[in-house]
């Protein structure tokens, strides 16, 4: 035996068992499985899907066993450091993890991540017995550290009134964001709080926060609707037959789609198999949590990627060991390790935040197809907008009217031309009075955030932008500042125009906080609660304001298209889209698709408890045809011509697309190598069709050309882009200009 073999703790080495390991790092190089020799004290005991620890340069780093094969390689081989003393990542996820890889075209270590129990992440600690851990940090949700006002504190230095006025109302914030935030110290907010002018607390997680919240949970309704009778029948039959399926349930907002994902579940866990219900934004979904926690009891675990490592260890422990059986969570939930999954429900399939934007560009949609199918489980799509690609390809059950028996909403359309200037038309502000009066409650939906959307100078026409984003800037309010929505940059209000010295800079457009503003005036007496990712930058806040929301009495919840997700909110008898046809005028072909829906889903807040209810949308194009169809919540009709029209142009899922961004602070490398690729994208042996390089808007200083391909099959258009790729790698490489390859990418 050669000593090179001999590795630190190898002992006597079994000479040619060797397994096969990617390891957890980002090294681009290292996107490969590497052979590693098993120690003969290990031999037999690391199979497919272990962890174990291997050196790497002076490192240990974490690798997943991939593969078993012996004696793949002649040459010297390394030895394993030893097994890592946490379970092994099951072989279905394992599975799952390199199928994601490979169709979403993405470095494996990023897809096993996804799988790896927590804390794989970080550092090996070796123990007193010489085995490896990894380090988890302390079990159990930790607290974070929230400010509030105090009430009739003093009033503090002018430096602490300025930290002071990033603390909105009464509402608590994030330590962690104000110290940012307002540039200051955690030092400081302590002297702040022991003069009396703050009060820091620690916020429980999010789970405990919602519980605690008091969201109304609906008991279980006795009779279901013979919609919901038959759809269960459906399903349950579906369940019995063991078979892998996957089913549209198309239901009217207010249908009932939860009793039957409940009513599903049930079924499934008395056939001893589990379950993930996935959910496109855990925090703007309470409700559905409280109601699964209510029904489901304890066996019920959540996953989101904002855990702390803490609480997915714990989540991760439950899951495995069987102690619970579901999970409820956001995109990344679709990998949890539930033993046995007999169903996974995907609720509101049509919302745009299943697809992960960063490195591995999955669709969780595209995973729970696929991890369903292996798993012989059956996957529910439920929604009231289908996707036109669902509505396409799966057989649908359908929930045609409101579970409570009240009639949807009549949609009123107002021609924007016709009104007076101002965010809120003449019908809408009549239909907030009565509401004012009657004690009822509205939910609005303007879908860009800030106070103006811009700030520009009237006498030489100077416009406020991002110097290294070609983007204007939006002017917020408390603090008052212009920001950039794409890289965070903030410059103070000009009173005077920074080009021509004129006084009259002036804003334009409105967001959410202008809107706010002129609430107050329409409707004085009103509440108003808004929600936007301004306003619910601390975690767990968005179940808060929800639940203040829903506090008796009149009140307004207003904000971007958060107010639109799904949320069952009584008294609602006013809901309105305040800028319908926004979304038209971006490029992208999904641009009708996501109109369509944010009216359909916001005139699905209003009127759910049979009251008359009002229902407005306001738009400068009223006769263009998402927005005639969606004010007849047509969602039919509005499909049908939707496939005829992505037929005709070849788009899914009539052909898939693959786009690629190209990247980088030097304009002319990024412009001659996004031309570059797509001419060898284009000459690639597969039969493709090429699209672009496209300009983009620049982003924190980088230029940016997308190139898109499209072919009938996602294999060759992934082929080819992957091929005019590899033609420029080197070019990139070296000129600092990245490129991201988007399988099925949702942008375009
Ligand atoms: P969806 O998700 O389809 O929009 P939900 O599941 O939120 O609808 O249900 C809407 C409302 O109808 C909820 O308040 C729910 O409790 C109620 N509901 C559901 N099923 C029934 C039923 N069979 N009878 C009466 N009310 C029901
Ligand atoms: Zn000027
Ligand atoms: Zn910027």
């Amino acid at each position: 035996m050669q000593p090179s073999l001999m590795a630190d703790d190898a002992g006597g080495l079994a000479r040619g068992t060797c397994v096969q390991v990617y390891l957890l790092v980002d090294t681009r190089a290292l996107d490969r499985p590497l052979d590693y020799l098993v120690p003969a004290g290990l031999a037999g005991t690391i199979g497919r899907g272990a962890l174990v620890a291997c050196p790497l340069g002076p490192r240990r780093v974490v690798g997943v066993v991939v593969g078993t094969d012996p004696a793949t390689h002649a040459g010297r081989l390394v030895a394993l450091s030893g097994r890592v003393d946490t379970p092994a990542v099951p072989a279905p996820l394992l599975d799952l993890a390199m199928w994601v890889a490979r169709y979403y075209a993405a470095p494996v270590a990023s897809c096993l991540r996804l799988v790896v129990p927590p804390g794989a992440e970080g550092a090996l600690r070796r123990a007193a017995d010489g085995g490896w851990r990894l380090v988890v940090p302390a079990r159990g949700p930790a607290p974070r550290l929230i400010v509030r006002r105090a009430v009739d504190g003093p009033a503090g230095t002018a430096r602490q009134q300025e930290i002071l006025a990033r603390v909105p109302g009464e509402a608590a914030i994030a330590a962690a964001e104000l110290v940012r935030s307002a540039g200051t110290t955690m030092e400081t907010l302590r002297r702040m709080a022991s003069a009396g002018l703050v009060v820091l607390g620690s916020e429980a997680p999010v789970l405990e926060d919602i519980h605690g919240l008091g969201m109304p949970v609906p008991a279980a309704p006795e009779v279901l609707t013979p919609d919901q009778q038959t759809a269960g029948e459906r399903i349950a039959r579906a369940l019995a037959s063991g078979k892998p399926q996957a089913v549209l349930l198309h239901g009217v907002t207010g249908s009932g789609k939860t009793e039957v994902y409940l009513r599903a579940l049930d079924v499934v866990r008395t056939q001893g198999r589990g379950a993930i219900v996935l959910v496109p934004e855990i925090s703007l979904t309470p409700q559905l949590l409280s109601r699964l926690r209510a029904r489901l009891g304890p066996g019920v675990e959540v996953w989101h990627s904002n855990m702390t490592p803490g609480e997915r260890a714990r989540a991760d422990t439950r899951l495995r060991d069987g102690t619970a059986d579901v999970v409820v969570g956001a995109r990344s939930a679709v990998f949890a390790p539930v033993r046995e999954v007999g169903l996974i429900v995907v609720d509101e399939e049509h919302d745009a935040s299943y697809k992960q934007d960063s490195t591995p560009r999955y669709d969780a949609r595209q995973v729970a197809f696929r991890r369903g199918r292996d798993a012989g489980a059956l996957v529910v799509y439920g929604t009231a907008t289908p996707r036109p690609e669902t509505w396409h390809a799966l057989e649908r059950i359908q929930l045609h009217t409101r579970a409570d028996g009240s009639q949807p909403p009549a949609v009123r359309v107002v021609d924007m031309r016709t009104q007076r200037p101002g965010p809120v038309s003449a019908p809408l502000a009549r239909a907030l009075r009565d509401a004012a009066d009657r004690g009822h409650k509205a939910v609005l939906l303007l879908n860009r955030r800030g106070f103006a959307l811009m700030s520009l100078c009237r006498a030489c026409g100077w416009l406020a932008t991002c110097p290294s984003c070609d983007v204007s800037l939006v002017h917020h309010r408390d603090p008052a500042r212009l920001s950039c929505h794409h890289c965070g940059f903030e410059r103070p209000v000009p009173t005077v125009c920074p080009r021509c010295g004129s006084s009259e800079v002036m804003r334009g457009g409105m967001g959410t906080q202008g809107l706010e503003q002129a609430l107050t005036k329409i409707v004085p007496t009103m509440r108003l609660v808004r929600l936007d990712a301004s306003s619910t930058a601390a975690r767990g806040s968005v179940a808060e304001l929800l639940a203040e929301f829903a506090q008796p009495g009149a009140a307004i919840l207003l904000g971007t298209q958060m107010v639109a997700k799904g949320h069952d909110l009584p008294e609602v008898t006013v809901a309105a889209v305040l800028d319908a046809d926004a979304g038209l005028r971006h490029p992208d072909f999904r641009a009708e698709e996501r109109a369509f829906d944010l009216i359909v889903q916001t005139a699905g807040r209003a009127g759910r408890r049979g009251e008359r209810s009002t229902v407005i949308v306001q738009a400068w194009e009223p006769g263009s045809r998402a927005i005639q169809l969606a004010s007849q919540l047509a969602v039919e009709t509005f499909l049908e011509g939707e496939l005829e029209r992505r037929r005709q142009y070849l788009m899914p899922p009539f052909g898939h697309l693959v786009r690629v961004v190209i990247e980088g602070h030097d304009a002319a490398a990024v412009i001659g190598l996004g031309r570059a690729l797509a001419a060898a994208a284009a000459d690639a042996a597969w039969p493709v069709t090429v699209l672009g390089p496209a300009p983009l808007h620049r982003v924190r200083g980088r230029t940016r050309r997308a190139v898109l391909v499209r072919a009938d099959r996602v294999a060759e258009a992934r082929a080819a882009a992957l091929s005019g790729v590899a033609a420029v790698a080197d070019e990139a490489a070296s000129g600092d200009v990245r490129i991201v390859v988007d399988v099925d990418p949702q942008t375009t």
